[in-house]
């Protein structure tokens, strides 16, 4: 018998439930959707939430599906799956609950508040209630309304028990340096987890620009290899695992533009393409056509983000660069 929650699961079999957090104020439920998958035999836990950035919907999709898909009876202990974390978030189509003052994003809000705003209730409960059963711990991110983000695997640090984490996805990217819009990682649940000895990663793929079904496809397909390479890596199913091979470990660096206006990326810059160091990206035009700003890339490397919106506000970030720093071979 498997409790999480309040939620008594016997061994080969699945259960869903709700974590009651508060009431809004006209009467609805803010509730945090959890779904177990208890194997026959006792083993790892693994944690999977989506949708703590409302905006991010390819991790919701993904993970929905790999739980629907899950046969209990061909797993070795526990994945227990939240696939829409921040409700008010994702109901509204933000980044964070459009009804908080202060606490905006909840990932970087951990380790929350049992008697706070709803963002950090939920923080708080969803913290206490489940992602303290797990053996490890990941959250599915991506680039949200504004932005496409092409994959890499985020770590709070680059201890070795989050590098076998890391190796065992297989994705072909990390990084310990996300290098966020919203750096540093102090709060976030990730860092929380290893705050508290929970080995956690950030899988951030996709974005508005690219939910066209065969771009939605792709995406989703790569968090389900990297989710399943991980569950074989640790013993929860069997299987041949889908690993990239080497690993890059890279530096991430967002682009931002000073002026505020409409962003025209220039014709060849697509993701993967090359970039030299002061390589024009885009340029920034005003709404009668008047050149602000040319955006140029800071360093040498190549695209792994592009805006889905053409509006920049000042300090936005306009691309992603990466350049690998070293690389792993995983066998
Ligand atoms: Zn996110």
């Amino acid at each position: 018998m498997f409790n999480v929650a309040g939620m008594r699961v016997s061994a080969g079999s699945r259960a869903s439930g709700w974590i009651d957090i508060a009431q809004l104020p006209s009467g609805g439920a803010i509730r945090i959707p959890v779904v177990v998958i208890h194997g026959r035999r006792e083993g790892p836990v693994l944690v999977v939430d989506a949708g703590i950035h409302g905006d991010e919907h390819e991790g919701v999709i993904a993970l929905l599906e790999l739980l629907r898909d899950m046969d209990p009876a061909t797993l070795t202990g526990t994945l227990i799956g939240v696939p829409v974390l921040n409700g008010p978030a994702f109901e509204a189509g933000t980044r964070g609950n459009p009804s908080e003052l202060h606490v905006y994003d909840m990932n970087r809000a951990f380790p929350g508040e049992q008697t706070g705003t709803i963002t950090k209730r939920i923080a708080a409960r969803y913290f206490e209630d489940v992602v303290k059963l797990a053996t490890v711990h990941v959250s599915l991110h991506g680039g949200g309304g504004v932005f496409y983000h092409a994959g890499a695997v985020n770590v709070p640090i680059l201890a070795p028990e989050i590098l076998r984490v890391v190796k065992s996805i297989g994705w072909q990217r990390y990084t310990d340096a996300p290098d966020s819009a919203l750096s540093p990682l102090t709060g976030t649940l990730s860092q929380h987890c290893w705050d508290n000895g929970i080995p956690s990663v950030m899988m951030e793929l996709g974005g508005a620009s690219h939910r066209a079904p065969a771009q939605l496809t792709h995406v989703r397909d790569e968090f389900h290899r990297g989710l399943r390479n991980l569950m074989i890596a640790c013993g929860l199913i069997e299987g041949h695992s889908r690993r990239s091979n080497p690993i890059h470990r890279i530096k991430k660096y967002n682009v931002k533009t000073n002026a505020g206006g409409v962003v025209v990326t220039r014709d060849w810059l697509d993701i993967e393409a090359e970039v030299e160091k002061g390589e024009v990206l885009c340029d920034i035009l005003d709404y009668l056509g008047n050149l602000l700003e040319e955006v140029r890339s800071p360093l040498e490397g190549r695209v792994m983000g592009l805006p889905g919106s053409c509006l920049a506000y000042p300090g936005r970030i306009v691309a992603s660069i990466y350049s690998v720093l070293d690389e792993t071979h995983v066998d």
